[in-house]
């Protein structure tokens, strides 16, 4: 309120006061209205002479008091006046207590915001852990103290049936249905040792197969989870599939037994044969001739065994170096009959090369597609009694981008339960053995070539009796195919 406003204000109250307070005080005494009028005016008169210094200082106090509270509200609460002892007496320790209040007010905010952080921090670690968990390939299983199940991986709740979140929180007796790791659970948690840690193999059923009773190898290690007061304060359970560790460590020694067997047989067969010569065993000349003729088929033979076998490691160690370039297929098809041709035309078998007016031309290897249909005409000549047709039909695939080549014949065919083992390694089908000589290898090389090397696929069909067609793609482009361009 402005300073002049204020003090009139006061002023005249103080004259009313008075004026009002005088008759009054005047009439109790019973004085005459001559005198009251005259004693009203005296009073009248002091009281404006006392208004207007009361006024005035309970002006300049408010005015303070105004500009305290707006510099408040302009510089906040550590801003107070410190003039008068009214303030003094009154604001100050309700300065000091706000003060320590609003102190209070920050230090528990700051409180807030550092809780705050942590647990989004938490948060994320959290989330985090369980993102980690949810990729990994292992299965990973996690109890509390209790025993009872607290994080379990999609892994483990396939490989164990556990059901997610469901079985969370409860016992692993009620939740865990193989004995083994119930068992293995419970050993952990008894032994009260934190470092617990603990590897087997363990054999649990196959989650992921419809045949009964199939089983799969895990290793599983345990460990135990250490809690402040030195006791068990959980378990950790990692399963880890070994199965196909297992399968593979298999198939190499199946492999390093049968790669000894076939190159042991032409290699005793060349033995056998110099002995006779040395022995003078051959007679005439023409018996020689014809026991180094097959010294000189074995040791071929033994050449195909180990070329197949090194280009066949070198493709699954991804060493093999391709030479990509745009190739004609019609004229790789018949680059290779030319060479089969002296084979066919022994046992009567006519060898011919199909195609349409299109060029059909795809990225590939030069050699190793020479070394395709060398080894699918090859067999197809040697699985075909005399007088039969061997037909190579060369075409676009447009719905797969690839050229395709179809390599036909009107041969023996394959039985139904051989075609699934035909592109293994060494097999060869039993009753044809005694047909044509081989190595096992050839069709297992093809499928590398043409799908690990090229990109493309090979598939078989076939009829027993009625000949056999062996279909393989390549795609127009080397995009993403191995090897590395000279
Ligand atoms: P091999 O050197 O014995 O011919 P491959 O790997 O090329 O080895 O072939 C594996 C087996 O598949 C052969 O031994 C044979 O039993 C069978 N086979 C391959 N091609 C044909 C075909 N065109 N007709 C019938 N059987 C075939």
């Amino acid at each position: 309120m402005k300073l002049g406003t204020t003090f009139i204000l006061w002023s005249a109250a103080g004259a009313a006061v008075a004026v009002g307070a005088a008759p009054l005080a005047l009439g109790a005494i019973g004085a005459s209205n001559a005198s009251v009028f005259g004693v009203a005016g005296v009073t009248a008169g002091l009281g404006l002479l006392l208004g207007a210094p009361l006024a005035w200082l309970l002006n300049r106090d408010n005015d303070r008091l105004n500009s305290a509270v707006q510099r408040m509200n302009d510089e906040g609460l550590a801003f107070m006046p410190r003039t008068s002892p009214f303030f003094e007496g009154v604001l100050s320790p309700l300065r000091v207590a706000m003060d320590q209040s609003v102190s209070d007010a920050e230090s528990v905010k700051a409180r807030v915001r550092e809780l705050e952080i942590r647990s989004r921090i938490t948060e994320g670690e959290r989330g985090r852990l369980e993102e980690v968990l949810q990729s990994l390939q292992d299965a990973v299983l996690v109890t509390n103290q209790f025993a009872e199940l607290r994080i379990a991986n999609p892994v483990v709740a396939n490989v164990l049936g556990l059901s997610i979140p469901d079985d969370l929180n409860r016992s692993i007796d009620q939740v865990i249905g193989d004995e083994t790791i119930r068992k293995l659970l419970h050993e952990a948690h008894g032994t009260g040792m934190a470092s617990h840690r603990k590897r087997i193999e363990i054999e649990l059923p196959n989650a992921g197969s419809n045949t009964e009773g199939a089983v799969r190898t895990y290793e599983a290690t345990l460990a135990c989870l250490p809690d402040p007061n030195e006791a068990i304060g959980g378990v950790v359970l990692i399963l880890r599939d070994i199965q196909r560790e297992r399968e593979i460590s298999q198939m190499k020694s199946e492999f390093v037994s049968k790669a000894s067997h076939e190159l042991r047989t032409p290699l005793s067969s060349i033995h056998a044969y110099i002995e006779m010569l040395l022995d003078g065993e051959a007679g005439d000349e023409k018996a020689q001739h014809e026991f180094y003729q097959i010294i000189k088929n074995e040791a071929d033979r033994l050449g195909r065994l180990i070329d197949n076998m090194l280009n066949i490691s070198r493709i699954e160690a991804g060493i093999v170096k391709a030479k990509f370039e745009e190739i004609d297929f019609v004229k790789a098809a018949n680059a290779a009959v030319e060479v089969i041709e002296p084979q066919a035309k022994m046992k009567d078998i006519t060898v011919r090369v199909k195609s349409g007016p299109l060029l059909y031309s795809a990225e590939a290897d030069r050699d190793m597609l020479h070394q395709i249909f060398l080894n699918l005409l090859s067999n197809a000549v040697k699985y075909t009694p005399e007088g039969g047709r061997v037909t190579v039909t060369v075409e676009n695939d447009e719905t797969s981008g690839s050229v395709m080549a179809t390599i036909a014949d009107t041969g023996l065919g394959i039985p139904p339960d051989a075609l699934p083992r035909l592109f293994e390694k060494f097999y060869r089908i039993e009753n044809y053995k005694r047909v044509a000589k081989g190595t096992g290898l050839g069709l297992n090389l093809v499928k590398h070539i043409v799908e690990t090397v090229h990109h493309g696929q090979i598939n078989v069909t076939s009829e027993l009796g009625m000949g056999s067609q062996f279909i393989f793609t390549v795609p127009y482009t080397r995009q993403g195919a191995m090897g590395i361009a000279a």
